[in-house]
């Protein structure tokens, strides 16, 4: 298909529309611009059954609600269509009976993360506008996804991380072919130096929602979604925050399918998971705020979710309320607890980010905000690969007489 349904480009506060096709970060108004489309031409030429028809790899089978033009222009490591496991035996220790919670496990994605949704897209639109070198903020998985597509399409990728990014993160970036630099403070100070870069070292800056495309990689996480579910949509859904891309973007499908008619009946709950030690959209609902002030000593070993301030955080808080969701937090601990647990009952290993939404849901089921018969979605948001683990100490020494018994 060598057309797009795109129409325009809006400003997500004041709804200022721009023309579409040409490179633009964030609206005049310094807000995340969002990608419309034509969707009576879309629903008018593009029916379920073509999407089913696709042959295209993973999330590339929704190309039509997608804003690349060339063909050619479409960056692919070999995406799949990640699969949504049932949580069984860990189950009742979360509060749920078995079969009730799915898990849809992004860390199958290249680079082992859903940040391969967004930056794919980014770059891929890079690339179609002329773009040579994109320069990224991250905690890890956003700047691995950004080396490798970047590298793929032939760009120049330019990374800062904090410096106690998780060690394999970092060395992946840089192996996959990125200029990557640790950076002494958080994801927001590596944002400031690439804001600040922008003239002078001449890239673009694809930090999240400060260009329009990565959240349209990550609505993909919501189309897939419901065409697994057989064109229908899950009651609740715990995603891990930081950004909050992923959320904006789900919530972003499930508006554009229901437009089009695609899917009826209300749509999920969307749960904002976040850490105890950086918790800045959780305190915004709370206090009933649309913008969330900056979280001072943000700390949690969820690294994906510790962002302490967000531009999109109004576009969060409203995808909560719009939806009947709410926000929660989750400590470190908890974390750690709802990590082992599903691993061991089930051989499931999540990323932090995601047991955090675990934990939080097991909380949820505990005070009643949701019900036993709830249909309820978590995302693994990265292979738990990524993370460190408990050490194993436990040494056997081939030569001594070995007592078997110990292991029946
Ligand atoms: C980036 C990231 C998140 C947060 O995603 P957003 O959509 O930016 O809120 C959560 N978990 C992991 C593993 C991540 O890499």
């Amino acid at each position: 298909m060598n057309q797009t349904f795109v129409s325009h480009l809006e400003c997500s506060m004041t709804g200022q529309r721009y023309e579409a096709g040409r490179v633009r970060g964030l609206s005049d108004a310094g807000r995340p611009l969002l990608v419309r489309y034509d969707l009576e031409a879309l629903a008018a030429s593009v029916g379920k059954d073509a999407i089913a028809a696709s042959d295209a790899p993973g999330f590339w089978r929704y190309a039509p609600f997608l804003p690349v033009t060339e063909p050619g222009n479409r960056t692919t490591l070999g995406e799949v269509v990640t699969p949504l496991i049932a949580l069984e035996g860990s189950a009742p220790g979360l509060g749920a009976r078995p079969g009730r919670i799915l898990v849809k496990d992004e860390g199958r994605l290249p680079t082992g993360s859903f940040k391969a949704r967004g930056l794919c897209l980014a770059v891929s639109m890079a690339k179609e506008l002329g773009l040579g070198h994109l320069a990224i903020p991250t905690n890890g998985n956003a700047g691995a996804a950004l080396a490798a597509y970047a590298r793929r399409a032939g760009l120049r990728a330019t990374v800062f991380c904090p410096a106690d990014t998780p060690e394999i993160g970092v060395r992946e970036i840089r192996q996959q072919g990125a200029d990557v630099w640790r950076v002494d403070g958080l994801i927001d100070d590596c944002g400031r130096i690439v804001g600040a870069g922008r003239e002078k070292a001449g890239w673009f800056d694809v930090s999240t929602l400060k260009e329009p495309y990565r959240i349209e990689g990550k609505k993909t996480m919501g189309l897939e979604l419901a065409e697994q579910l057989g064109w229908t949509l899950p009651d609740v859904i715990f995603y891990p925050t930081g950004g909050g891309t992923g959320l904006i973007g789900m919530w972003k499908a499930f508006r554009e399918l229901r437009d089009i008619g695609w899917i009826d009946g209300p749509p999920p709950r969307m749960v904002a998971v976040q850490a105890e030690g950086c918790a800045p959209i959780v305190r915004a609902w709370e206090t009933g705020e649309e913008h969330a002030p900056r979280w001072e000593d943000a700390r949690t070993v969820a690294a994906g979710i510790r962002v302490p301030a967000a531009i999109g955080d109004f576009l969060i808080v409203r995808a909560i309320r719009e939806s009947g969701g709410f926000a929660m937090a989750v400590s470190d601990e908890a974390i750690a607890v709802a990590r082992d647990h599903v691993a061991r009952m089930d051989g499931l290993l999540l990323c932090p980010e995601s047991a955090a939404a675990a934990a939080a849901c097991r909380r949820a089921l505990d005070r009643g905000l949701v019900g036993p018969d709830d249909r309820v979605v978590l995302y693994n948001c990265a292979t738990g690969l990524k993370y460190p683990m408990a050490p194993v100490e436990r040494r056997l020494d081939k030569d001594e007489n070995i007592d078997f018994d110990r292991f029946a």
